[in-house]
C-alpha cells in the first residue's frame, strides 16, 4: 500500500492536462488551514462530471473547468491560502490574530470566511 501526505498547500496551476480533469486531493482542492477537503473533492467531482456530460453530449459548457470551480470553492482555498503564507509563519502574528477570532463579533465572519462557501 502507499500513502502521500494531503495537499496542504493552495496551488493556482490548472487542473486539467488532455483529457483529465483533476478533482478533489488529487487536483490540490485542500483547505490549507482547516485540512478540510470533503466538499471540495464533492464540488469539484460534481464540476468534473458535469464537464464530461458536456463533452459525451457534444454540447459547451458554460465555462471550462478550470475556471467552474474558482466560484464554487476558490473563496476559502484563497482565505486559506492568504493565512498560510502570510499569518501562520509567525508565532505572535498567528496568536495575535487567534486572540481575535476568538472574540465574539468577528467570530462568525471569520469562521465563515475560512470553512468557505458551505458554512
Ligand atoms: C486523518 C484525516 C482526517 C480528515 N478530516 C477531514 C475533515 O474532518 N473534514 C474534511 O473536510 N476533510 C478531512 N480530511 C480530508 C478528506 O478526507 C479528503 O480531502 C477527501 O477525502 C478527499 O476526497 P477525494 O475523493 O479527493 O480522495 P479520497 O477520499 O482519498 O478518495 C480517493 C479514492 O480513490 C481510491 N484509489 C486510489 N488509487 C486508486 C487506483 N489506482 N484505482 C482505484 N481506486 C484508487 C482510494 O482508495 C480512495 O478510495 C481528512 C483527511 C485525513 C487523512
Amino acid at each position: 500500500m502507499q500513502t502521500w501526505p494531503l495537499p496542504l498547500w493552495t496551488s493556482w496551476r490548472s487542473r486539467t492536462v488532455q483529457g483529465v480533469m483533476f478533482v478533489g486531493d488529487a487536483g490540490s482542492f485542500i483547505n490549507a488551514i482547516t485540512g478540510g477537503g470533503i466538499y471540495t473533492a464533492m464540488v469539484t467531482g460534481q464540476l468534473a462530471a458535469q464537464q464530461a456530460l458536456h463533452v459525451i453530449d457534444g454540447t459547451t459548457p458554460d465555462q471550462p473547468y478550470d475556471m467552474a470551480w474558482h466560484p464554487a470553492v476558490g473563496k476559502s482555498l484563497r482565505t486559506a491560502h492568504l493565512i498560510q503564507r502570510y499569518v501562520a509563519p509567525s508565532a505572535l502574528l498567528f496568536d495575535t490574530v487567534l486572540a481575535i477570532a476568538s472574540l465574539k463579533p468577528v467570530r462568525h465572519p471569520l469562521l465563515k470566511a475560512l470553512s468557505g462557501e458551505h458554512y
